[in-house]
C-alpha cells in the first residue's frame, strides 16, 4: 500500500491522498497569512530607488515603464502574490455564502489586504472538496517570494537540541523555510518551528 505524505516542503506526515497537506501544515497558513501585508509594504519599499515603507491602502504597484528604474524582481513578487490569492479569497467568500470582496478596489495594496482579510475570515471553507492542498501551496508560495525579498536567508541557529539525537545542532535555512540537524540530518517543515521553539522553552523552565 502506498503512503500518501504532506505535500509540503520536507513534511513527511501521512496524509489520507495524494495532494493533500497534514494538520499543522494546513493550520500554519494562518501565521503566513497573518504575515503577507507587512511583507508587501516592505516588498514595495524596494521597487524604486528611494522609495519608502508607507501604508499598504496608498501602495498603488506601477505599470512596468521601460524608461524608469525598477526592481523588476520586487514587482513580479508583488504582482503573483495578488494573483495567487485573489482567486481563492472569492472562492472561500462564496463558498461562506457571502458576497465576495470587490477587488476593483482603488489601489493594488488595498486589494492585496482584502484578499488577505477575507482569506483569514472565510478559508476554512477550504478544508474540505480537495483543494486544501493546493490552496495551503498558494498560500505558502505567496509568503515565500515575498519572505526572501524582506528578511535575512542567512541559516539561523535554534536553541533546543534536536529531538531525534539530542544534538545542539538545530538551524533554520532560508529564511525559516524549513529546520534541520546538522548532526543527524534530520528535516522538519516550517510548520514544525512552533513545537521545535516551544520544546525551548520547556526545558529551559
Ligand atoms: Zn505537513
Ligand atoms: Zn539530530
Amino acid at each position: 500500500m502506498n503512503v500518501n505524505e504532506c505535500l509540503m516542503l520536507h513534511c513527511r506526515t501521512e496524509v489520507y491522498e495524494h495532494g493533500a497537506c497534514c494538520d499543522d501544515c494546513w493550520n500554519d497558513r494562518r501565521n503566513l497569512l497573518a504575515a503577507l501585508p507587512d511583507l508587501y509594504v516592505m516588498t514595495y519599499a524596494m521597487l524604486t530607488p528611494g522609495s519608502r515603507q508607507q501604508e499598504i491602502n496608498t501602495i498603488h504597484v506601477p505599470a512596468i515603464d521601460p524608461a524608469a528604474p525598477i526592481n523588476l524582481v520586487a514587482h513580479d513578487t508583488l504582482e503573483l502574490g495578488y494573483a495567487r490569492l485573489s482567486g481563492w479569497a472569492v472562492y472561500a467568500s462564496q463558498r461562506a455564502g457571502k458576497i465576495p470582496p470587490d477587488l476593483k478596489v482603488y489601489t493594488s495594496g488595498r486589494g492585496f489586504l482584502t484578499v488577505v482579510q477575507t482569506l483569514l475570515a472565510y478559508d476554512h471553507k477550504l478544508a474540505l472538496g480537495g483543494f486544501a492542498g493546493s490552496y495551503v501551496m498558494d498560500v505558502w508560495t505567496a509568503y515565500r517570494r515575498l519572505v526572501v525579498q524582506c528578511v535575512s536567508t542567512e541559516p539561523r541557529h535554534l536553541e533546543p537540541p534536536c529531538p531525534d539525537c539530542g544534538a545542539a545542532t538545530l538551524i533554520t535555512r532560508h529564511a525559516d523555510e524549513y529546520a534541520m540537524c546538522l548532526t543527524c540530518g534530520n528535516r522538519w517543515p516550517h510548520s514544525q518551528l512552533p513545537k521545535l521553539r516551544r520544546q525551548a522553552q520547556r526545558m529551559t523552565a
